[in-house]
């Protein structure tokens, strides 16, 4: 991440140093370049004047033209053609082509009235190539009577281009240095927050005990993300100390069945004379303890495996109704035996996606419950409702209620509210547990109200369409 901050920064400062520079250069040698071309114009235009005034071009020699010409040529280190109206060289400073006739673009065009002015890619030269004219103020009034030509090497001002180059390239260079060293400082800033984030992360990793505190940086960013890491631990505590809960409780209540058989096997194994009936009475109890012990292992076995396989739901359009009263008729001879009233009351027929076995174990739990915490001769009531998202089922007791405080504690795993009754009714304290987690599974939910020797209310709510609620959960 460094690397790439130092690169980014770079390129930001770099790119605008480098066509700052492109442009300077640019500029400088417009520049130049424009001034010796000026200077050669005006200068040829001067000449040219003192041509046509001393009748030079018809042979009438003039020593002062003569030395001008020879001068100016020498001044920008090139040289000065003159022709005549024949396009004849009747002077030229370098002395190379006197005599000669020169038919060439320029020329021709320059006795047409046209001045040009160029860079001859060819000879390296700056060349101004203009009509002599006599006779009239504007060239286009007079006479053409020939042309001049200047031809004026560049070399000094590609130097000085040179040297231009080489100045702004050492000042362009301790630029980029100086940007490098901002860019390094800057990143480097920027990523010793994460970085010092991250060792801290590795440290807390290895041994958190919940008391490490992580410092966040001074980047709202960095904070942010330490934040996260501190919920992520917190959860990770919980979770690891509800295991440990778990696991504790687990043992216990796995022991309790253990040691009454032990108690009983060992009392029956040292009395030397027991008498058949004692057996029998030991042996009943022990069978007892089995059947309590083989409910928690199921019951535990059904916990985990809604853990394991929360996601994978069979669901298909089960009749509700059908269901409820399915449940309600297998629990009835438990209901009768204590003169209990079983009711069932349907609002409207429901048809939902759901799972039928895991709801089977919701219902019948919930039931199971009204009835085993209920009063010998009370009362059980069903009922089933629904609206267009979710269907609505209330279980009703008239029994023991729970207390407000432990209203909400009664879904936690192993939780009775009255251990001695919840274990002479057979209870685990996983029922609810298991129940919570299947409503969870279906994105419904469940609650509890309850009036302590009047009764309990659980009501469950379960969306009718699973795979819409999943959509819309995902959207969300
Ligand atoms: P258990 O196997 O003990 O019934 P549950 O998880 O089903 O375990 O219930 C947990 C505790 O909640 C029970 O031990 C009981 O104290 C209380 N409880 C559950 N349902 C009712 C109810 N309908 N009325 C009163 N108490 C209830």
């Amino acid at each position: 991440m460094r690397v790439h901050l130092v690169c980014i920064l770079l390129i930001i400062g770099l790119v605008p140093l480098y066509v700052g520079m492109q442009v300077m250069k640019n500029r400088h040698w417009k520049m130049a370049y424009e001034n010796r071309l000026n200077e050669m114009e005006e200068q040829g235009a001067g000449l040219a004047d003192k041509v046509a005034q001393s009748g030079y071009l018809q042979q009438q020699f003039q020593q002062e033209v003569a030395a001008g010409l020879q001068a100016y040529a020498e001044l920008i280190s090139g040289r000065i053609v003159l022709l005549n109206q024949g396009l004849v060289v009747v002077k030229d400073t370098s002395g190379r082509q006197e005599g000669k006739t020169m038919i060439s673009r320029e020329p021709i065009y320059a006795m047409k009235g046209e001045k040009q002015i160029y860079y001859n890619d060819e000879t390296g030269m700056a060349e101004v190539v203009m009509p002599i004219v006599v006779g009239a103020h504007a060239e286009s009034d007079g006479q053409i009577i020939g042309v001049i030509i200047l031809e004026g090497s560049l070399s000094d001002v590609i130097e000085s281009q040179k040297a231009f180059q080489g100045s702004i390239a050492i000042v362009c260079s301790c630029m980029a240095m100086i940007l490098l060293v901002i860019a390094l400082v800057v990143a480097g800033g920027m990523t010793k927050s994460l970085r010092t984030l991250s060792g801290r992360i590795e440290e807390v990793t290895e041994s958190y005990d919940g008391t490490q505190v992580i410092d966040s940086g001074s980047y709202y960013e960095v904070e942010q993300i330490t934040d996260a890491f501190k919920r992520l631990m917190e959860r990770v505590e919980a979770t690891e100390k509800s295991r440990q809960e778990f696991v504790s409780n687990v043992s216990h209540e796995l022991k309790t069945p253990l040691t009454a058989i032990k108690v009983l096997s060992d009392s029956l194994i040292l009395e030397p004379d027991v008498p058949i009936e004692m057996y029998r009475e030991f042996i009943t109890d022990i069978n007892g303890e089995i059947d309590r012990e083989a409910k928690i292992v199921n019951d535990l076995l059904s916990l985990v495996k809604l853990d394991k396989t929360s996601g994978e739901l069979h669901i298909e359009e089960i009749n509700i109704n059908n269901l409820l009263e399915t449940i309600m008729k297998r629990l009835k001879p438990l209901a009768l035996k204590r003169g209990i009233e079983m009711v069932f009351e349907s609002y409207r027929s429901v048809l939902a996606e759901v799972d039928e076995v895991k709801l089977s174990l919701v219902f019948s739990n919930l039931i199971e419950n009204a009835i085993k915490y209920n009063r010998d001769g009370g009362k059980v009531m069903v009922s089933l409702n629904a609206d267009h998202r979710f269907f609505y089922v209330k279980i009703e007791d008239t029994g023991i209620g729970i207390p407000e405080e432990e209203q909400a504690l009664v879904f936690d795993r192993f939780y009775r509210v009255d251990k001695a009754r919840s274990r002479e009714t057979g209870g685990t304290g996983l029922g609810l547990s298991i129940t919570k987690s299947a409503v969870q599974m279906h994105r419904g939910s469940i609650k509890v109200q309850s009036i302590p020797g009047v009764g309990s209310i659980f009501t469950v709510r379960i969306p009718l369409s699973f795979v819409m609620t999943v959509q819309e959960g995902g959207r969300r």
